[in-house]
């Protein structure tokens, strides 16, 4: 499969949003030359057809494999991407969060949120730290004091439904409102310097119970490095499920189980651009061990099970785990353990396991953020890999992943996905 300019594609999205269509339309639409446009039908050819040949200009229309493709190109790139800077101001230092959003690396928006660092740890405990004692409406108070940090709105919008361009929230808003109705979806990238990389953005709600990361046209990603996206495989896909020892015969068991139940439902998931091959590896016991297995089986994705906590994974510090895993070159991790996401500190070497592996270099690492209940890490796994399996796209495959996770205590919002 060869990859299509710019132009073909907008010229694609174009034809087959519109059914079939006449050329000045579609150059109004794309907004390009008629030079431009004829390079790209020559792109184009087999995914979309003449209405009528005998017309000078004839109209066109997309063919089911230009519907095909178009559903595949979709699938895996934004339509915009929007990034959000969360910092502090630096002469009140905590007291207030700077919200700015960066387009094409020109600050478009900034805001400052009066909201202090002890409110937001104290909604992070409630969230992340003790699930079980929280009720829905604790849950969704806090969520949409997070919601309000993240994407403050202005007196304009509150009063009016027209698109407003004057806060975040408005910026953000017209922007998932233009995904939605081209039937595609927008990255929404979070740069979050300390200490506010302690504070679940994830969990953020943009009305009562509206979460942000269970809309559809959204994806929420955190950015730790320079790269401007995030890895799609193809091919042979291989997924290495490495399984960390435990203390106990009981728990290795588990582990083991879940570990299967990974293999046997990837084991079917195959079309004419990839196939997803998993294999297992139980017991490794530390980090020379992990790098090993990772070295013998070079998996483009590494699935890692075990016990986390605040430490690291199993026996594992965070910076020896991370270590091992981002030597090895592979594109995607996800982190099936408690705290694999949670930072601990303020500093570089309490960043969460999931943010320390995406920073030396690995392109997408998953994690939860908080304690992860391994019957909804094996509901996220189970619709992570059929995505992926269907577009490649690890992004698109983990927001298939929250989605899968019906959850009581919105586990969907404690997935986090680092990006380097
Ligand atoms: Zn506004």
């Amino acid at each position: 499969m060869t990859d299509l300019s710019a132009t073909a594609v907008r010229l694609l999205r174009a034809v087959v949003a519109e059914g079939q269509a006449d050329w000045p339309v579609l150059q109004r639409s794309i907004g390009t030359s008629r030079e431009a446009m004829t390079q790209a039908l020559v792109e184009l050819r087999g995914l979309v057809e003449m209405a009528d040949p005998v017309e000078p200009w004839p109209p066109l229309r997309a063919t089911e494999a230009g519907r095909l493709r178009l559903r595949q190109i979709e699938g895996r790139e934004p339509l915009a991407v929007v990034a959000i800077t969360l910092d502090s101001v630096p002469d009140r230092d905590t007291d207030a969060l700077r919200v700015a959003i960066v387009s094409d690396g020109d600050v478009v928006l900034a805001m400052d949120v009066p909201v202090t660092s002890y409110r937001l740890s104290a909604i992070r405990e409630v969230l992340v730290d003790a699930p079980g004692s929280v009720t829905a409406d604790m849950l969704s108070g806090a969520a949409h004091r997070i919601g309000a940090a993240l994407l403050p709105r202005c007196a304009k919008c509150r009063l009016s439904t027209q698109d407003c361009a004057q806060c975040v929230w408005g910026h953000v808003m017209s922007r998932v409102r233009v995904a939605k109705q081209a039937g595609g979806w927008i990255r929404l990238e979070l740069r979050v310097a300390p200490p506010w990389t302690r504070v679940p953005w994830e969990m953020a709600t943009v009305g009562f119970g509206d979460w942000l990361v269970q809309q559809p046209e959204l994806s929420v990603v955190r950015r730790v490095g320079s790269s401007a996206c995030t890895p799609t495989v193809d091919g042979e896909v291989g997924i290495l499920v490495a399984v960390a020892a435990s203390d106990s015969q009981a728990e290795d068991q588990r582990l083991a189980a879940d570990a299967a139940k990974i293999v046997s439902g990837t084991a079917g998931m195959a079309n004419s651009s990839r196939s997803l091959r998993a294999v297992v590896s139980t017991g490794f016991t530390d980090a020379a061990d992990l790098a090993d297995r990772i070295a013998t089986a070079r998996p483009m994705v590494v699935h890692v099970l075990g016990h986390g906590n605040a430490e690291g994974l199993s026996h594992l510090s965070r910076a020896d785990a991370a270590t091992a895993i981002a030597q090895a070159g592979v594109s995607a991790v996800v982190l099936a353990p408690c705290f694999g996401a949670s930072a601990f500190g303020t500093d570089q070497a309490g960043a969460s396991l999931a943010w320390q592996i995406a920073n030396l270099g690995v392109s997408a690492v998953v994690g939860f953020d908080g304690l992860a209940e391994a019957a909804h890490a094996a509901k996220f796994a189970a619709a992570f890999y059929a995505e992926l399996a269907e577009t490649g796209s690890v992004e698109g495959a983990v927001r298939a992943g929250r989605t899968g996770m019906a959850s009581a205590y919105n586990q969907f919002g404690q997935v986090v996905l680092f990006a380097a």
